[in-house]
């Protein structure tokens, strides 16, 4: 089924007779405009793209399951929705309560005459979580070259080489695939390494540091996300059992993921295996979230949210320990929920590399 028909089949299930998609990623999905700005308008018969005139031949290439409509100065967008709502007849038109700004709502109040507006919550996140076999395809090609990226950073771990100096390794490597970064990458070493977001500095690695890396590559417009961590010498004996017991909670974790078990039993496995180790107040954040066409896509392993796998959808499974003064470790693998378990679709070495 195209992303339009899906997307027409979630309207008609919830009862909305037409929805104003504004949020890019789920623009992207819906129509496969990768601009930066855009508004598809479905109802059950009506498909309009309007975009503005620095985008009308890219629109009208990328957005082929939709009427294309776009405008230029001084003409005002509203103006231009309010023809096309009309030509479409609808007259009540709901919207993304996650993505429009009061800014925007007030000016579509202004304008829109004749339409009753009403704020929905998206329906195509979840349709999103699920990729097909295109999608897949893609982040399985982002993924390999988080492996390859992986590999190359080894032989640049040495004594007195910064952290910055290994993130633009790793920019270099992505660009140089013909691919771009998912995101801006995550290099922490020693204590920064206790740092779960921390940014890339000055910092030199040293003999015994923990050394963490979280990046992904980005292959047209799908991602990959990969986190591990490395000691540079010979770690303590702390740093061995710290590390073997964020693995041990991975492979729980892993070993628990199938289509039909809920996100937050995977996320409390994973925090049960590091609370048996004394270590699960060092583990803040949840265990891992959707990925696809955002780093962070619908769907979540985590204590908080209700969340249920499905065949299709892609996760990370990143759980991690962060002692300040001590350092931290943290092991991320992309998975794919297959129809009795799951794929992991990373594939670098998860045994402690010592450098
Ligand atoms: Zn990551
Ligand atoms: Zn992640």
């Amino acid at each position: 089924m195209s992303h339009l028909d899906q997307m027409r089949s979630a309207l008609a299930a919830s009862g909305t007779p037409a929805f104003i998609v504004t949020d890019l990623a789920n623009l992207r999905w819906l129509t496969g405009f990768t601009g930066s700005f855009g508004q598809a308008v479905v109802s059950a018969t009506a498909a309009v793209f309007i975009s503005d005139s620095r985008y009308t031949l890219q629109a009208e290439e990328q957005a082929r399951d939709f009427a294309v409509r776009t405008f230029a100065n001084p003409v005002d967008g509203a103006d231009v929705l309010l023809e096309e709502l009309r030509a479409a007849c609808i007259d009540r038109l709901a919207f993304d309560k996650a993505n429009v700004t009061m800014g925007a709502l007030q000016r579509w109040e202004a304008k829109l005459t004749g339409v009753t507006l009403s704020a929905a919550d998206d329906p195509i996140g979840r349709l999103r979580a699920v990729k097909d076999a295109d999608e897949v395809a893609l982040i399985r090609r982002a993924c390999r070259l988080a492996d390859q990226c992986m590999e190359r950073l080894l032989g640049r771990i040495r004594a007195g080489v910064t952290e910055k100096e290994l993130a633009w390794e790793i920019e270099v490597f992505f660009h140089s695939q013909g691919a771009g970064m998912a995101f801006p990458a995550i290099v922490v070493s020693g204590e920064r390494s206790a740092r779960p977001h921390g940014a890339p500095s000055d910092k030199q690695l040293q003999a015994g540091d923990f050394i963490t890396f979280d990046f992904g590559a980005s292959v047209e417009g799908y991602y990959s996300d990969i986190t591990r961590t490395v000691v540079l010498g010979s770690p303590s004996e702390r740093q061995r059992e710290i590390y073997a017991e964020v693995l041990k909670a991975q492979m729980a974790a892993l070993s628990a993921i199938a289509p039909g078990a809920s996100g937050k039993a995977v996320d409390g496995i994973a925090r049960a295996s590091l609370e048996r180790a004394g270590l699960a107040q060092h583990f803040g954040h949840g265990l891992g979230h959707g990925l696809g066409a955002l780093v962070h896509d619908a769907g979540r392993l985590s204590p908080t949210i209700d969340w249920t796998l499905e065949t299709g959808q892609v996760m990370t499974v990143e759980p991690g320990v962060y002692i300040e003064g001590l350092g931290g470790v943290r092991i991320e693998d992309d998975v794919l929920v297959t129809t009795d378990g799951c794929e992991v679709l990373t594939r670098f070495p998860k045994e402690l590399l010592c450098l």
